[in-house]
């Protein structure tokens, strides 16, 4: 069996591109705020990745959500519908535009919430809905969309584990009235933090651009229509942020020949459910190597957790449903439902390195491990 004598964290930035070139630029030019060129001229690949119009960078993901739910300008109270089985900045953003959420439940096997969640949370109340790709494959859009454009429900697409898929022919990021992607650093494109919003409708685009930079004007700066935040990135993200662009064909063919290898050596392991691999609209390209406990095997993933980083290798839990949140009560959002699958991918799923940098011995070593703790847990 191999070994290691080094932590393998679950995920390390890989900056072997044009990264550090240009930051050396923008300190040379000496052009480090928001105001920089390369600010721009990430948005303009983001906006060109994703067919889209118009892209404003920010200093987060979650600032990107939180600009998109505001930029729908929606009747305080509205209810938005929302995956449980997803990240924080999703709810955090729908409560903090004063808006209600109403949770989905996810597919098992894709992790992803489906037409038939969205039909069971919907309400008359419902005025929109942001939609979450999780880990690797994006959600099954055509029907969602339709129902959303039949019961005239706006849409954000939170494309922040997608960058670099695809939904049949048309790029990830490319959905709904408003888009946005993170850059955080185990992020597909990385800038360190930072994230962008992307539409294509002209009053959207107008709002976001305002509420970024303090409502500031063209007619007269100091003079303030409304009030925004200050959410801007700087040049020296973009810089990065570009250079990871340059790299990102390169990126999601390795994310997959990871996986691929994983996927082999754990094929006649049957203690775990292994990620989906593709569905009729699309491969997965595994931002994270998700995988989780089978069902009928009475272990918690937080223990196996416990034991593979005592042989130094470094996991994530899956996401803790929206829906349980302890949080939940202080805003006043009643979630008394039960939504089984997330609550199951809560307690049983995590997921294991898979940085550009990792070595087939480290990933030969991660799963003797894997297997060889679960199965003593399990017996
Ligand atoms: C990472 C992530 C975010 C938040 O991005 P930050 O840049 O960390 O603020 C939001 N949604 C999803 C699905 C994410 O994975």
């Amino acid at each position: 069996m191999k070994t290691t004598n080094e932590f393998i964290p679950v995920n390390q930035p890989l900056l072997a591109g044009n990264e550090k070139k240009y930051i050396n630029d923008c300190i040379d030019t000496g052009w480090i705020s928001s105001e920089g060129s390369y600010v721009k001229e990430f948005e303009k690949q983001m906006a060109q990745l994703t067919n889209r119009k118009h892209a404003f960078s920010v200093n987060s993901g979650t600032s990107a959500l939180e600009l998109a739910l505001k930029a729908l300008d929606l009747p305080e109270g509205s209810e938005v519908l929302v995956p449980s089985f997803t990240m924080i900045a999703c709810l955090s953003s729908i409560v903090k535009a004063g808006l209600k959420p109403k949770f989905m439940d996810c597919d098992l096997s894709t992790y992803n919430s489906e037409i038939s969640f969205m039909e069971k949370a919907l309400t008359p109340q419902t005025k929109a809905v942001l939609l979450v790709h999780i880990y690797g494959l994006p959600l099954d859009l055509k029907p969602i969309l339709k129902l959303a454009k039949d019961k005239n429900l706006l849409i954000v697409e939170d494309a922040a584990q997608m960058h670099g898929q695809m939904y049949n022919d048309k790029p990830c990021g490319s959905f709904g009235d408003i888009s946005t992607f993170s850059f955080y650093a185990n992020k597909t494109i990385t800038c360190g933090e930072g994230g962008m919003v992307l539409t294509n409708n002209p009053k959207y685009a107008e709002r976001i651009g305002l509420l970024r930079n303090h409502y500031f004007n063209n007619e007269r700066r100091f003079v303030h229509e409304d009030l925004g935040y200050s959410l801007r990135m700087t040049n020296i993200q973009a810089a990065i942020g570009l250079a990871q662009t340059e790299q990102l064909n390169k990126t999601v063919l390795r994310k997959r020949e990871i996986a691929q290898n994983y996927n082999e050596l754990f094929s006649k392991f049957n203690l775990i459910d292994l990620p989906h691999v593709k569905t009729d609209y699309a491969e997965s390209i595994y931002w994270a190597y998700g995988l989780s406990i089978s069902k009928d095997i009475k272990v918690n993933a937080d223990t196996l957790a416990l034991n593979l980083k005592k042989k130094l290798i470094g996991t994530r839990p899956f996401f803790w449903p929206l829906h349980l949140q302890p949080c939940l009560g202080k805003y006043d959002i009643n979630s008394q439902e039960k939504l089984e699958n997330a609550e199951f991918l809560g307690e049983k799923g995590l997921y294991i390195p898979n940085s550009l940098s990792l070595t087939d011995e480290q990933q030969e070593y991660i799963a003797d491990c894997l297997k060889e703790e679960l199965s003593k847990l399990a017996n």
